[in-house]
């Protein structure tokens, strides 16, 4: 008989959305009424519709294929030579960021890439992961037997886990450990926290000072307003030797479902063999990507390049904008029942501590069962987001409003 990956065996049984479902049937089963009055404010996912350049370059390239004089068969391996370029161009040198059009590489989304690039990092490496967490980076580790079991209260061994309080504002500092890996997200899912100049570039110190490499997630960088916070983590001196960069147009163009992200891979990025010679990792993704993959299909690349002209930019602008809009409404609501809120003013997430004595499970059925709004308990992120709820931006104004309504009886 064949062996099957053990490491499967360790992961905690995707706990926390299933035991959401289940709440919330419970309760509608028992209020049908209230079912229909029922508002979502837990997934990380879009509401609004795709843009309107993105659409019609999308049909565009569709057409194309159907005739033999434009038709296209396989892409190249990396992506697209006009996409990488418009991301290279727009996303980096226009922002003075030195980037060439041969780090960008296109994929399906930045979840993929979180999980393919250890394909590529030796399975020695001691891993660095902020909590609470985007549970992907912990997974992914899991899967490939980077960690121990879990332990009681849900951490794995072997893991360096960064805790994310109040005190820290949700922002590690780099650990006096050694860490070989470390995975960190800005603006931050699920806290909203978005980090300094000043905090990110000592990371990138002590990511020199231990030849470790920075992971870093920037999902959500169309959603920072404020114009000191970095977008990208190679605003940072230093960092184009040890970060890599994940990015997506999931939640910028609302790309959840059309399927389109990238990661930045600069040349310069190396780590070492088990005989201590440093190398550059650039050529071993390229490798990874024309071994495993034949890259994202034609439209897709092509609605994903439209987000980058005039048109395309004011419609991500406006979408951006709607839900940070909706983010205003929450965190104003939340402040005025009186509960103390982080985030949504830089990342589409209001990070909301519940009462004293109150955990996040009793929060999200008390939420559940007054006010028929679910929310996602910070408990399910890892054990610092106990005592915390996350509320998604991501709805209809509508939604939006009528749940800030709602969360006025919170107060009484
Ligand atoms: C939504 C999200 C992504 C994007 O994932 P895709 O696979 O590109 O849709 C990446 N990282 C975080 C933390 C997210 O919340």
């Amino acid at each position: 008989m064949a062996f099957l990956n053990e490491h499967y065996l360790k992961l905690q049984a995707g706990y926390l959305f299933p035991e959401i479902s289940r709440r919330v049937k419970e309760f509608t089963d028992r209020n049908p009424d209230a079912a229909n009055d029922l508002i979502r404010c837990g997934i990380g996912d879009v509401t609004e519709p795709l843009p309107r350049a993105a659409i019609d370059a999308m049909h565009a390239a569709v057409e194309e294929l159907g005739h033999r004089e434009t038709f296209r068969g396989y892409p190249p391996y990396e992506g697209y030579e006009f996409l990488r370029a418009k991301i290279a161009q727009h996303d980096f040198r226009d922002r003075g960021i030195e980037i060439a059009d041969d780090e960008i590489f296109i994929s399906d989304g930045s979840k993929s890439d979180c999980g393919y690039i250890l394909d590529i990092l030796g399975d020695q490496n001691r891993v660095a992961i902020t909590d609470p967490v985007y549970p992907v980076y912990v997974d992914t580790n899991v899967m490939a037997g980077h960690t121990g079991p879990a332990k009681s209260d849900g951490a794995y061994e072997g893991i360096v886990y960064l805790p994310c309080t109040e005190a820290n504002q949700f922002v590690p500092a780099p650990p006096p450990d050694h860490a070989d890996l470390v995975y960190l997200c800005f603006p931050n899912n699920p806290t909203g926290a978005v980090a300094t100049r000043q905090q990110l570039a000592r990371w990138v110190e002590y990511a020199c000072e231990h030849k470790a490499l920075l992971l870093y997630d920037a999902a959500y960088e169309g959603y920072i307003g404020d114009p000191e916070i970095p977008h990208s983590i190679f605003e940072i001196p230093g960092a184009h030797d040890c970060a890599i960069e994940f990015r997506s147009f999931s939640k910028t163009g609302g790309f959840t479902g059309v399927r389109c992200g990238f990661t930045v891979m600069p040349k310069r990025v190396t780590a070492q063999t088990e005989d201590g010679r440093a190398m550059s990792l650039h050529p071993l993704w390229q490798r990874r990507w024309s071994t495993k993959a034949n890259s994202v299909s034609y439209p897709v690349q092509r609605g994903a390049e439209a987000l980058y002209s005039v048109d395309g930019k004011k419609q991500v602008r406006a979408l951006v904008d709607h839900y940070m809009g909706n983010a205003r409404l929450l965190r104003d609501a939340v402040e005025r029942a009186g509960m103390q809120v982080f985030g949504g003013t830089n990342a589409p997430y209001v990070w909301v501590k519940t009462p004293q004595g109150v955990t996040s499970w009793e929060m999200f059925d008390r939420v559940l069962n007054d006010l028929h709004v679910v929310i996602t308990p910070g408990s399910g992120f890892g054990s610092c987001g106990e005592g915390y709820i996350r509320i998604s931006a991501f709805n209809s104004r509508e939604n939006a409003e009528e749940v800030a309504q709602r969360l006025q009886r919170l107060a009484a």
